[in-house]
């Protein structure tokens, strides 16, 4: 089991009856998603569905405990990702004193033991996304969770602005910033589509180049954002700026893809990934969710030793706490398990810390030093089919022809037919050993032209 990432959500301070308004909303958010997933009667405390995945399916369990006034709910999802895999949403709701928590966590389980890599591509849960759309005012660690929205700043005065969030000690959770270039981001929309993505994880805010151009003068190159560029800036303990821990894409490095996949899917689930797997490690399960499990259980004992007289209740209760331990018993292995391979998480991430503080990236990445090798596995040329559709980049140019190289969808939509365009296909033809291609487009977004678009 493999956390791929964690949420906790938090609303202090609330009256009896807004506490319990709260409870009944999440708790009908709970009911809404196992509905939407298919299930007939999402109160029932166990049951199955079928999942969009063909052959696959699901199941859950859902259980409910109310002690002296102290809430809280469990449910547990289970749906087949792959042939190999399962994915684990845990969601709980919490109501303790005047305080309403909601705690998730998104894992992949394997299905079988293989020792392999594992694709683990995560997104936000639905449910999770509906809670925090019908309330506004979550926090963490008295911080606003962030929305899903971006928030945008122009200007110098936007510039002034946003390295004081980015420099502020009180900041909880990662900035990531998106920078344009000549009045567009990379791709339409990457700032909202972002924003969505790091829902409840990470703020996500805009500049312009005028506060790009504050920014960097502000906190100086190293830290700088502009020409389309996006960074993260993790929250730091102090204020002191060569204690910030901060990674950059450049739109060269972002448009960077192998071939068979889309540079801007691609570079979406690489933030992501970084950034969920900075909560996994962060946000931990509060424990108030096993203290309301455990107070239900000794009350059931309490209640078994008034009734001890009825010997077929005391046989059923005795032996759902068996149940109970057995379920405990199997839920400490996988901790153990996990906890393992978190720790090495762990190390990986200091270390990954350490250098990027060490070696400070100027408007430069260290990001793919794990992906180019990917890159490079994919050069080797295979057949063409008739039909496929192959992307090229520019490499370098000499005299008579351009130097070319298979690529990824660079994930832009604007194609123009090249009717002239002579250095470009002699490169392609010298690359592929044919000239008999249906069509040759040419992307007018990415920089210097060098983006081919070539139907077979
Ligand atoms: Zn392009």
């Amino acid at each position: 089991m493999q956390t791929i990432s964690t949420y906790l959500l938090e609303r202090v301070g609330l009256s009896v009856e807004e506490r319990a308004g709260r409870l009944q909303s999440v708790n009908s958010s709970f009911s809404d998603w196992l509905a939407q997933k298919g299930v007939t009667d999402p109160n029932t405390a166990a049951g199955e569905f079928e999942s969009e995945t063909p052959g696959g399916g699901g199941r859950y369990t859902r259980e409910v405990v109310d002690v002296d006034g102290e809430y809280a709910e469990e449910l547990i999802l289970r749906e087949r990702a792959n042939e190999s895999q399962e994915f684990v949403t845990r969601v709980c709701l919490i109501g303790s004193q005047d305080k309403v928590s909601v705690y998730a966590s998104v894992s992949a389980s394997n299905i079988n033991t293989k020792i392999s890599p594992r694709p683990t591509n995560g997104r936000c849960p639905a449910v999770l996304r509906d809670v925090i759309r019908r309330h506004g005012d979550w926090e963490l660690n008295d911080a606003a969770l962030p929305s899903g929205k971006p928030q945008h700043f122009y200007d110098t005065d936007g510039g002034i602005e946003v390295c004081r969030i980015i420099l502020s000690g009180q900041r909880k959770f990662p900035l990531v910033l998106v920078s344009q270039q000549r009045g567009e981001f990379v791709w339409d929309a990457l700032d909202r589509k972002i924003a969505s993505d790091l829902v409840g994880l990470g703020y996500v805010s805009t500049i312009n180049e005028e506060a790009a151009k504050e920014v960097s003068r502000r906190l100086g190159r190293k830290f700088a954002c502009f020409d389309g560029a996006v960074r993260i800036y993790w929250p730091s303990g102090g204020t002191a700026l060569d204690q910030m821990a901060s990674s950059v894409w450049t739109p060269e490095r972002m448009l960077e893809s192998p071939i068979h996949s889309n540079a801007e899917d691609r570079f979406r689930s690489l933030l992501r990934y970084r950034v969920m797997s900075a909560a996994a490690l962060s946000i931990s399960e509060p424990p108030e969710i096993s203290a309301a499990f455990r107070a239900q259980a000794r009350k059931r004992l309490a209640d078994l030793h008034r009734t001890a007289s009825d010997s077929a209740e005391a046989w059923e209760i005795a032996n759902s706490l068996v149940s109970d331990l057995d379920a405990a018993q199997r839920k400490l292995v996988e901790i153990t398990a996990e906890l393992s391979m978190e720790r090495t998480r762990a190390e990986n991430a200091e270390a990954q810390l350490e250098y990027a503080r060490n070696n400070p990236p100027a408007n430069e990445s260290d990001a793919h030093a794990g992906v180019d090798d990917e890159l490079n596995d994919d050069e080797a040329q295979d057949d063409i089919a008739p039909g496929e559709v192959i992307y090229y980049k520019k490499i370098y140019s000499t005299p008579n022809h351009d130097v070319m190289r298979r690529r990824g969808d660079c994930g832009h939509n604007r194609w123009t037919a090249a009717h002239s365009a002579d250095k470009a296909w002699k490169g392609v033809e010298k690359l592929e050993g044919r000239d008999d291609w249906q069509s040759f487009h040419h992307c007018d977004r990415c920089d210097g032209g060098g983006m081919w678009k070539v139907v077979w």
